[in-house]
């Protein structure tokens, strides 16, 4: 089976990307079917089943608060549903996602990137489930009232554990059915958070063995999350990717699977791409050579597929990393 046919019979999930930080702005601009007009081909091609779509603050850029910051971005999300229904759906659960590869759909699960939004409020949480959030991101890298982030490089950081009203709110989003996503959550979070036993996820994050930053993972921590039954998202942005992000290829990204696979198996991986092309308008020309997206768009997976299995990974852990291996964690917490 070459990549084309893997890729197009696979289920295959990106668990995350930042969709809604682009689609808002381009309906601020008044267009409409933005899903349709600029991400369905690209999806289509890469055979993709199912995005998990953040909600990210982008608090440092715009005044807007954080909770209508998160509205807005759902209210986009519900818009664009309604105009581009014939593509693309919200999923709440497993079982939207094996009917979005049935019907050749799209299905779009919501998740926070970090607790912002709520402001302490831990029983917003409900509201927000309600609304189809099912993935709960607790801080992106930055801290809030929930939990600390590892700061992109500061190896000096150690900053604060998981705060009291952060476990509550873990409690509930477990209570509710929602699968708890690590990615940016700082070292004393982590271990604190693992220590429940429940099956974790870290969304979008590579390996501190190929590329020795804080936002990535150490040997123990991958153990760790794979012990917890959880998946590890591999994660396309080159300043995750390589200690000097010029040199970042689709083959240092292979090179963090790999290292993972030796370690922990194959069944614990995952597709986190993180694209940030789209959004990081501003970069300048000498930005964009160390700050770019390793696979711009979905219909590169063809190509990441072909080396992974010049790699040596097997058609079937090749389809559990594309989506197999996350279904199995959301099928598990969220149902
Ligand atoms: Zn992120």
């Amino acid at each position: 089976m070459n990549a084309k046919e893997l890729l197009q019979s696979s289920i295959v999930i990106d668990t995350h990307l930042d969709l809604l930080c682009d689609v808002v702005p381009k309906r601020r601009a008044g267009r409409t079917h933005v899903l349709r007009d600029d991400y369905l081909a690209s999806f289509r091609a890469g055979g993709v089943t199912c995005v998990v779509s953040s909600l990210f603050n982008d608090i440092e850029g715009e005044s807007v608060d954080p909770l209508t910051d998160a509205m807005t971005q759902i209210g986009a999300l519900y818009a664009e549903l309604s105009e581009c229904g014939d593509d693309f759906f919200l999923a709440l659960n497993a079982d939207d996602i094996r009917r979005a590869k049935e019907e050749h759909k799209i299905a779009v699960m919501l998740a926070f990137e970090g607790a912002e939004p709520m402001a302490g409020n831990v029983e917003l949480l409900r509201v927000f489930y309600r609304l189809g959030v099912r993935v709960l991101g607790l801080c992106w890298s930055r801290s809030n009232w929930a939990a600390d982030g590892c700061k992109f490089a500061d190896a000096g950081y150690i900053g604060y554990d998981i705060t009291s009203d952060g476990k509550r709110l873990i409690a509930l989003a477990r209570d509710l059915g929602m699968l708890i996503d690590l990615s940016h959550t700082n070292e004393r979070g982590f271990w604190s958070v693992i220590q429940g036993g429940f099956p974790v996820i870290e969304s979008h994050t590579n390996t501190r063995a190929l590329a020795d930053i804080p936002r990535n993972l150490s040997d123990k921590q991958l153990e760790a999350v794979a012990r917890s039954g959880g998946v590890i998202g591999i994660n396309g942005y080159s300043r995750l990717a390589a200690k000097d992000p010029r040199t970042a290829t689709m083959d240092t990204l292979i090179a963090h699977m790999v290292h993972e696979k030796n370690l922990i198996g194959a069944g614990s991986l995952c597709l986190g791409l993180d694209q940030c092309d789209r959004i990081h308008t501003y970069a300048s020309e000498e930005e964009k050579k160390i700050r770019f997206d390793i696979i711009p768009s979905h219909a590169m997976l063809e190509e990441f597929v072909t080396r992974m299995s010049a790699a040596g990974f097997t058609a079937c852990e090749i389809r559990g990393i594309l989506g197999a291996n996350a279904l199995r964690v959301i099928e598990k917490v969220i149902g």
